[in-house]
């Protein structure tokens, strides 16, 4: 049956499993049950589907093609390798995907001001787009270390429009930005929305993003069945919160295709060294759900590591919780230096420059390859790395890539 999975997951209340649910200040509870009420009834609606068809077609620019990495595939001496190029998206990510609908949402409900955080940058450029395309003030929540390191980001956010706030309690980086970002919500809650930027956070946001990333597998599985004649064997994506994993992965859900989630090893397996959530981490409440989390010994969210500032989140979406737990998904890593080497193999095989959270998911593509060389692998390039590139060669100089003999 076609959706079986989609329909059957989360219940009403917001649970995947005994993950996710809405664990929230007595300030929001209301909030958060209008904003459900309000999605419930707009997912259903016609006007607004057929909006967001229009927007994503002339604005935004889908579909997105998947690409036969062959190149690469030749290299790596394996199986055969095909990406699905959210990096060219308006704004270079998926994370448009869900802002737009998001936005739509918000303006539904006669707000005017949209709120979140961001950790890449990516989130608040791609909210910060939205924002003008609707009209609408936007406020940007972001670590001080991020806005250092993503700089290009930061100034994309303000040309646009956006405030943004900076974070800097903590380490300053995506935590602090939610923790700051929540804070400010509570004041504005007459006027403004608090859009969440990947499958995280109080019910209804992993569902509702989750439904707003969808469209990238729905365009995949059709786009890889029409190259090919069948469909993939192996599905890879990066997961930080996990929206562009839930959006690919959601297309074959119901299918025989295995599909793995591949987090950041970042430097080592020390807590504080990576931003491994599903592999290292255990259940609690975290940001108004529950979930896996990377915890230190007295409970609190630890400090994570990862050269992809979209990836280090201590918690992961409660959705990849569940799947995880039911042994739906595969959980991998790829460590930094595997994932500098996928950028530049990515860059000099194929004329690609991939984000860096991205590159994590090639990384283990790249190594999957090897031990199914007859398959096919299909792997989220969830965006472009132009962000990243003063980064990657200050930090690790301009390397080649060689494939292995
Ligand atoms: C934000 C971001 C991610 C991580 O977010 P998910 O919700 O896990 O998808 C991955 N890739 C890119 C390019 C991003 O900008």
């Amino acid at each position: 049956m076609k959706h079986q999975y989609l329909k059957s997951q989360p219940n009403e209340k917001g649970y995947f499993g005994e993950y996710g649910g809405a664990f929230l200040p007595p300030q929001l509870i209301d909030e958060f049950e209008r904003i459900t009420e309000a999605y419930m009834k707009l997912r259903k609606s016609q006007e607004f589907i057929s909006e967001l068809r229009r927007i994503r077609k002339h604005y935004q620019g889908r579909p997105t093609p998947v690409y036969h990495a062959k190149r690469l595939s030749d290299a790596v001496g394996g199986a055969q390798i095909y990406f699905k190029r959210e990096d060219l998206n308006h704004t270079g990510a998926h994370k448009l995907n869900h802002c737009m609908a998001e936005a739509l949402l918000a303006k539904s409900m006669g707000k005017t001001k949209l709120i979140a955080e961001t950790g890449a940058g990516q989130h608040g450029v791609a909210l910060a787009t939205a924002c003008a395309y609707f009209g609408l003030e936007c406020e940007i929540h972001m670590g001080e270390v991020d806005i250092e390191k993503e700089h290009p980001n930061v100034v994309r956010m303000k040309i646009l429009g956006a405030k943004v706030v900076p974070a800097t309690h903590g380490l300053k980086t995506l935590k602090e930005a939610v923790d700051s970002a929540f804070e400010a919500y509570l004041g504005q809650l007459d006027t403004a929305m608090y859009a969440i930027g990947s499958v995280v956070g109080p019910h209804p946001f992993p569902l509702m993003v989750r439904d707003f990333q969808s469209i990238v597998g729905i365009e995949a599985r059709e786009q890889f069945e029409e190259i090919t004649g069948e469909l993939p064997d192996h599905v890879v994506a990066c997961v930080g919160g996990g929206s562009n994993a839930m959006g690919i992965f959601s297309g074959f859900i119901d299918d025989p295709v295995e599909l793995y989630a591949v987090e950041p090893l970042g430097k080592g397996t020390r807590l504080g060294d990576h931003a491994a959530t599903l592999e290292y981490g255990k259940e609690g409440v975290l940001h108004g759900f529950k979930s896996i989390l990377l915890q230190t010994e007295n409970g609190e969210p630890a400090p994570v590591h990862s050269i992809a500032s979209g990836l280090d989140y201590p918690g992961v979406g409660p959705e990849h919780a569940y799947l995880h737990d039911i042994g739906r998904v595969h959980v991998k890593g790829a460590t930094d230096d595997e994932t500098v080497d996928a950028f530049y193999a990515i860059s000099q095989y194929e004329g690609i420059i991939p984000a860096l959270e991205s590159s994590h998911a090639i990384a283990y593509a790249m190594k999957l390859a090897k031990e199914v060389p007859y398959d096919t692998i299909l792997v989220n390039l969830s965006g472009r790395g132009d962000k990243d590139i003063d980064y990657v060669v200050d930090t690790f100089g301009v390397r080649g890539w060689q494939p292995e003999v």
